[in-house]
């Protein structure tokens, strides 16, 4: 079968290599389509950062080279002995999460934070492949009405939803994104699906802008928008319920640690890759907190899946396929120019 395999820092090979055999326990799933994931930039550009290049994760047993792939929908081919609720022909979509089932954030409900955590597709062999086999705990039934097309983008909504519930809003809440990459969006998709009807999205790049204006969102330009201004007026100067940093840079968290009201949290959601020198005095002063969050559980994908039933996910102009063959120049080289918003790999072509 046809695969992309990781080696290293930008070495990603589409070769093909044996197709995996389905164990006890296990689901052989025929890849449908495969999101590419901001991870999936960062190990080829940067990496190897999540993928071991020698030592074998303690849960799967795997290091390089690896299929990568961790954003995926396809249909059941095959089940292992003892799965009796999986069948060849469901649609399914994957929550790729290995976990030990032991440890405190394990027996505590909060196995997204497993001391042992690994993902299908960077410890073990992943969804950017024809066909992939993971374990029954991983597999999440899409209902007729939810697309493979969609059900692809499970991964990456429920990472936002997580998000949004850790903020403690209400339909009465205001809430700012700062944003508008995929996770930013699903953000304002998750924060509309929990009745907000009050988000702003701050985004200095005008095509993603223009991507999330036309889903429907209100957007501030924080290059020419005097962003507090405009959040203390709209909010009569209390400031909002909630702020979400989906840009993962200094300005995103120092404009959030202004627009707050007294006594909420800003949900940290991106991944930092410079130290920040804001100062925190804004925080003391008024009672704010910063949380961070990563992942979802299954009870996030279950309310994503609802959500998609109901029709309240739109993949209209920030969404594209682009065939296997072209991983590389046609997904990798061109979401890191940023010149596309979201790319699904159709393993097939
Ligand atoms: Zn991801
Ligand atoms: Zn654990």
């Amino acid at each position: 079968m046809r695969a992309a395999v990781y080696y290293g820092n930008h070495k990603l090979e589409v070769e093909d290599i044996p197709e995996p055999t389905t164990g006890d326990g296990q689901v052989k799933v025929r890849v449908s389509r495969n999101g590419i994931c901001g991870t999936d930039l960062h190990e080829f550009f940067d990496g190897p950062i999540f993928i071991s290049p020698s030592e074998p994760h303690p849960l799967t047993g795997k290091a390089m080279p690896v299929v990568i792939g961790h954003e995926f929908s396809g249909v059941v081919t095959e089940v292992g002995a003892g799965v009796d609720d999986v069948h060849e022909g469901d649609h399914v979509t994957i929550e790729p999460i290995y976990r030990c089932g032991e440890c405190r954030p394990c027996r505590t409900g909060h196995y997204n934070l497993c001391n042992s955590v690994g993902f299908h597709g960077l410890m073990a062999d992943g969804g950017m492949a024809e066909y992939t086999v993971v374990p029954r705990n991983q597999v999440h039934h899409l209902p007729d009405s939810v697309s493979l097309e969609m059900g692809a983008l499970v991964e990456p909504m429920s990472v936002a939803y997580h998000a949004a519930g850790l903020a403690e809003v209400n339909d009465q809440s205001r809430a700012l994104v700062f944003g508008a990459g995929p996770i930013g969006v699903g953000l304002w998709f998750a924060l509309r699906g929990m009745g907000l009807t009050e988000i702003d999205v701050v985004e200095p790049s005008p095509t993603r802008r223009a991507s999330i204006d036309k889903l429907g969102a209100r957007t501030l330009d924080p290059t020419a928008d005097d962003v507090a201004g405009i959040i203390a007026e709209r909010t009569n100067g209390d400031g909002v319920d909630a702020a979400f940093d989906a840009a993962g840079v200094e300005a995103s968290v120092e404009s959030a640690l202004t627009c707050l009201g007294e006594r909420r949290p800003l949900i940290s959601v991106a991944i930092y890759e410079k130290p920040l020198s804001t100062s925190l005095i804004n925080l003391v002063l008024r009672e704010r907190r910063i949380q961070g969050t990563i992942c979802y559980t299954a009870d996030d994908y279950r309310a994503v899946i609802d959500l998609m039933a109901q029709g309240h996910y739109d993949t209209q102009g920030w969404v594209e396929t682009i065939p296997l063959s072209g991983v590389v120049e046609q997904g990798l080289e061109e979401l890191r120019a940023g010149r596309r918003m979201k790319l699904l790999v159709d393993p097939t072509a």
